[in-house]
């Protein structure tokens, strides 16, 4: 099956191609036909990209101004690189959606009362969901016989339990105001939790795992058998590690107390938070870990503890889901941080052989940007590096809804 997997956002669409159907899931052979992206949709100056391995990217700059537009032009440049004969090929959409609220703990087709309940978790989501279903606007008008399926970030963490999704305030904010964990980033620790069991072949059900999606966004989950049972960020992406612009865990009254001396307003201190704060704030510099270890290395003293924080935020998150889910058997980095930094991961886990975890050195030098293990044959735990790959597992997740069959967690 032939499915088209859309993230948008508020200016941009990045969209794959990707093949998929029962076997090719079972022998890991699902094909990513076309890649790309429409960037600044509403000026004359919108960039489209499209990849059709094994061929160079090609890019364009035109006008595009809005999604309609933005869509047609994707289509038509799959078609101009024969990754498509006709938008007739396209048998089913699946669609990135940031918030599934308390609604959804699974990808769903998306019918009126399904459309409805998205756009219900908006207000929990205001930056995305209005977005990701303008997505789904535009495809339903152009290919109204497809079926869309919804792949929501917070669905996988609909598990965690009441003892680590609420939080110490009155218990009327959460039947008021929904205010709870809902955790983000669920598709990437499903999926690197889903490459675990499948590479040491095991099913869900015999393996606990710590999983660090390190990105521009981080966030880690203590997955219990196949399950989430804890993960960092909270009700909104804010919470837990440092960032490259976000703070993660802080003291809500620091806070008020900026906001007094500095005399900030709410949207003052929300960009704060937001955008100048994480490893940008600490180091004054970058938000960039490839920029941060070349200035640490030159010496610079605020990027060294810009990096320090951020390892030791997650060795803090490491000893955390180690007690919540009692015995621990693997240990996954993924994301571009998790992905490509052999050092972050080494001063992550340093000092936690108690725990069973020791790195191999030369193995993780050597696990750059590809699938690997990087514990030492001694480690009680298997400390894996493991490509994220979210568009893959929004088309499988597409198949199977569309399939009627039950998309495991
Ligand atoms: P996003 O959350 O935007 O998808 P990515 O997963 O692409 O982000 O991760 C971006 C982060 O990965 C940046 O901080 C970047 O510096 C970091 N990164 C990418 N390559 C490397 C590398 N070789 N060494 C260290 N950090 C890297």
């Amino acid at each position: 099956m032939k499915i088209l997997v859309l993230n948008c956002g508020s200016s941009s669409i990045k969209f794959q191609l990707i093949e998929t159907d029962i076997d090719m899931i079972e022998a890991d052979s699902d094909r990513t036909l076309a890649r790309g992206s429409v960037e600044r949709i509403g000026t004359d100056e919108a960039t489209l990209n499209v990849t059709v391995p094994p061929h160079p990217t090609r890019s364009t700059t035109e006008e595009i101004l809005d999604y309609q537009a933005g869509l047609t032009r994707a289509v038509a440049a799959l078609k101009e690189s024969n990754a498509l004969a006709d938008i007739s090929q396209i048998q089913a959409v699946g669609h990135r959606v940031v918030h599934g609220g308390e609604y959804f703990a699974a990808s769903v087709i998306i019918d009126d009362k399904v459309e409805q309940d998205i756009r219900n978790c908006a207000e929990l989501a205001p930056l995305h969901n209005p977005h990701n279903l303008r997505g789904y606007y535009v495809t339903r008008k152009a290919m109204p016989q497809v079926p869309q399926v919804a792949v929501f970030d917070t669905a996988f963490h609909q598990s965690v339990p009441p003892r680590a999704h609420l939080y110490g305030l009155p218990y009327s904010y959460y039947r008021r105001y929904h205010i709870r964990r809902y955790g983000f980033h669920g598709t990437s620790h499903r999926y690197v939790a889903f490459r675990f069991h499948k590479i040491f072949g095991k099913a869900r059900e015999e393996a606990n795992l710590i999983t660090a999606h390190l990105g521009n966004g981080c966030s880690m989950t203590a997955i219990q058998k196949g399950q989430s049972i804890d993960t960092s960020m909270g009700f909104t992406p804010q919470e837990g590690l440092l960032m490259g612009t976000r703070c993660g865990d802080i003291d809500p009254a620091a806070l008020f107390y900026i906001m007094s001396k500095d005399e900030l307003t709410l949207h003052d201190m929300s960009t704060l938070l937001n955008k100048f704060s994480g490893l940008y704030g600490i180091s004054g510099e970058s938000n960039d870990m490839r920029d941060l270890m070349a200035a640490s290395a030159r010496g610079d003293e605020q990027a060294r503890l810009a990096i320090e924080v951020f390892c030791y935020r997650i060795k803090k998150y490491i000893g955390a889901y180690t007690a919540a889910l009692g015995h621990v058997d693997g240990l996954v980095f993924t994301a571009g941080i998790g992905e490509n930094s052999p050092p972050i991961r080494t001063l992550a886990c340093q000092g936690l052989e108690e725990l069973g975890i020791q790195i191999d050195e030369a193995r993780n030098a050597a696990t750059v940007g590809k699938e690997g293990e990087i514990s030492s044959d001694a480690s009680r735990l298997r400390v894996m590096v493991i490509p994220t790959n979210e568009e893959l597992l929004i088309a499988r997740d597409t198949f199977r809804a569309v399939r009627g069959l039950p998309n495991p967690h």
